[in-house]
């Protein structure tokens, strides 16, 4: 159908997220896909019209996407020409005299002159001085304030209308439309615009909303290799892809009232995300869980801690896309790929002491050794050029690369100095006081494995080491969200005797963050499935990973499980342990769900215990156990086999483990009472004072 695709867009400094003006202009055809940048619109527009007239000469045909409105709300065009129909508007663009270079708030200007009674364009900022400084009141009606395509994109709240900036997209649509239509009035019958003509021409030109293509990818905003943004590659990919499969055509008949096609026309494919995000090439795509992967065997009641846990190890995989970041800017971040050594470390044999520095030979390193001292030194950052004559010493000093043909260094402090030479008692090994070539590190090694988080000193590592840029795991999007009727979300709110306040959700929000991971508060929402329904898919659009507290057991009230159950593949994991519900465990359009229990002691200990390990793969990084300590007990306690428990406990002065005076799983001051868990095995134990109980301090959950 279309031998070439471009998308291009009409953005400057803000909206290419880049600091300079740029048009972007992504192509792609049969021979691959290319970017292009131009440092004005009118180049861009050049370069464009060439690809038609070559698209023309060669009989192929060319499909340009506009990343920017090519129409206005209806009512616009009416209102200026008479006419329902946007290309009247486009004509009406064309003849507007002004002089050049023709900006987005001269032609505002020019409009809100032409229509003196409604004055449709206003801001409230400096561009108020030009415009209207405030909405027009009367007479606005026939004029919608925003045109079908941002209601859509969930853009119904800001006015077409409001001019913030000279980048604002109302501007940037009216210097493109008027470019464009001076590339069509130069085109002729060659070139037609969809939806306001047939797309049956050689050349086609039609908006694209590349933010609207997959507004869930993170890929989408960011910024290529070449510095173009991703989203209009990704487009101008997926357009083509869609191209190539047959089936671009099915985008060309939107789900679109008549009216609103032919006056503000429409973004092709917008009504259609999930075909365009199917074309999407995969490494742009986010991986996903199999639907299954929380499914137990028939038949399984109670699962032991560690039997849960060597389950979720094994399923779990990387939810999150990667990209490459300065090492510097990479703290805190997951490798996504082996880091390997591109120089030793230490690059050359060096010494490692102040001394003196020569060459062994083991017969003459016995008793008293007295070396003459050649000229010069070698010290860190100033290596000694030429040769240390044999049976010689030179001045070294830490650091210093050890020069030819010497191998062994004599610390100064054993040393003594007339001048002329160098006094020291043997014997000496050979190599004393050096550092070898690639002793820490030979270049080409692994020096850290794919799954690492890098931490303060892998920093010093991958510096030492030369590696100036890493693939890492974009930071796991994990959103928290909590549910109950009896729940008051802030506690600066009011509440009656019956309800409480949200506790797990300030808690879970921040041991995510203690985590490392970008965090998402999703709120508190009511018993009602709806409610909960429409919260889930909203999170499920913007997080990889979406942790809940309440709801999620088996009760009347418990509409989590209930909602997961019918559309979610829930599988709830009875688990042997003390505090603890059901895991609920489920994916929601194919984001994991991690239900854990509402009572905030437990929710605490599910998500230290199984939560932090499943987010850690989730997020590209290991699995990761907390490193517990064996300590006696201040403490008595008899307990069944059956299950596992976790107490809150603390260290005392003595050195020995306190637990909290209640296992009662509502006390939530026992949490803050902790310093830790004690983890009592799953078998029957009689603990009498001074035995030894294991002990995970909040820190070994990195929890601060
Ligand atoms: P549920 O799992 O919804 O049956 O809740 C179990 C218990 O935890 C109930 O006593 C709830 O009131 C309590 N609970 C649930 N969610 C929260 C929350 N976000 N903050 C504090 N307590 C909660
Ligand atoms: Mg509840």
């Amino acid at each position: 159908m279309f031998d070439d695709i471009v998308v291009f867009n009409w953005s400057t400094a803000r909206g290419s997220g880049t600091d300079k003006n740029t048009f972007w202009v992504a192509h792609c055809n049969a021979q691959g896909s290319h970017a292009h940048c131009y440092q004005s619109g009118h180049a861009a527009i050049s370069a464009l019209q060439d690809l038609a007239k070559a698209s023309l000469k060669n009989q192929t045909r060319l499909l340009i996407g506009a990343d920017f409105a090519l129409g206005a709300p209806s009512g616009l065009a009416a209102a200026l020409t008479g006419q329902v129909d946007g290309l009247a508007l486009w004509d009406w663009l064309l003849r507007i005299k002004a002089m050049p270079p023709l900006t987005g708030i001269k032609i505002a200007q020019t409009i809100n002159r032409a229509l003196a009674d409604r004055r449709p364009f206003w801001s409230k900022g400096r561009l108020g001085q030009v415009l209207e400084s405030t909405a027009p009141q009367a007479a606005f009606a026939p004029i919608r304030q925003t045109a079908q395509i941002q209601n859509n994109l969930g853009r119904a709240s800001k006015p077409f209308w409001r001019v913030d900036s000279l980048h604002s997209s109302a501007c940037q649509s009216l210097v493109g439309i008027t470019a464009c239509a001076q590339m069509r009035a130069s085109l002729g019958k060659d070139c037609s615009v969809w939806p306001f003509e047939l797309a049956t021409s050689a050349v086609v030109l039609l908006e694209v909303c590349c933010d609207g293509i997959a507004p869930d990818l993170r890929a989408a905003i960011a910024l290529g290799k070449d510095g173009m943004p991703t989203r209009l590659s990704l487009m101008a990919q997926a357009l083509w892809g869609l191209a190539q499969a047959g089936t671009l055509e099915n985008l060309f008949v939107p789900n679109v009232p008549k009216d609103i096609l032919v006056e503000e026309g429409w973004a092709l494919g917008s009504d259609r995300s999930a075909i365009l995000r199917a074309a999407l090439p995969a490494t742009h795509l986010p991986p996903r869980l199999r639907n299954d992967v929380f499914a137990m065997p028939q038949g399984v009641t109670w699962i032991p801690v560690d039997e849960a846990l060597a389950r979720l190890k094994a399923v779990l995989t990387p939810v999150t896309t990667t990209h490459e970041l300065p090492t510097a800017k990479a703290f805190g971040r997951v490798l996504a790929q082996d880091c390997l050594a591109r120089r030793s470390n230490p690059p050359m044999p060096n010494s490692a002491v102040d001394g003196y520095a020569f060459r062994h030979q083991t017969d003459l390193m016995q008793g008293v050794v007295r070396l003459p001292l050649a000229m010069g030194r070698a010290a860190a950052g100033q290596p000694f050029v030429g040769q240390v004559p044999a049976g010689y010493a030179l001045r070294i000093l830490t650091g210093a690369i050890l020069p030819d043909s010497i191998d062994t260094v004599v610390l100064e402090e054993d040393c003594v100095i007339d001048g002329a030479s160098v006094t020291f008692d043997g014997p000496v090994k050979p190599h004393a006081n050096t550092r070898k070539a690639g002793e820490d590190v030979v270049q080409g090694a692994t020096a850290l494995p794919r799954g690492h988080k890098l931490r303060s000193p892998d920093l010093a590592l991958l510096s030492s080491l030369g590696i100036a840029k890493v693939t890492v795991y974009r930071p796991l999007r994990v959103g928290i969200l909590s549910t109950g009727d009896e729940i008051i979300p802030r506690p600066d709110l009011p509440a009656l005797p019956h309800q409480i306040y949200d506790a797990n959700r300030p808690m879970l929000l921040a041991l995510a963050q203690n985590w490392d991971f970008e965090v998402v508060d999703l709120g508190h929402h009511l018993d009602q499935p709806a409610k909960i329904k429409r919260a889930l898919d909203r999170a499920a659009a913007k997080v990889d990973v979406i942790l809940t507290s309440g709801g999620a057991s088996a009760g009347d009230e418990d509409h989590v499980s209930r909602l997961l159950a019918q559309k979610g593949a829930l599988s709830s994991w009875r688990i042997a342990m003390k505090p603890g519900r059901p895991l609920a465990l489920a994916l929601w359009n194919g984001v994991p769900v991690m239900g854990l229990p509402g009572n905030p002691v437990a929710a605490l200990v599910c998500a230290l215990v199984f939560g932090r390990p499943a987010l850690s793969l989730l997020a590209g990084g290991a699995w990761i156990s907390p490193q517990g300590f064996d300590l006696p007990a201040a403490f008595t306690k008899t307990k069944k086999a059956g299950r596992r428990e976790y107490l809150r406990a603390r260290v005392n002065e003595a050195g020995e483990i306190e637990v909290f005076a209640s296992e009662g799983s509502g006390r939530i001051s026992g949490l803050s009472w902790a310093d830790g868990l004690v983890e009592l095995p799953d078998g029957a134990v009689d603990i009498t004072l001074g035995d030894k109980v294991r002990y995970c301090p909040y820190s070994s959950f990195d929890l601060t």
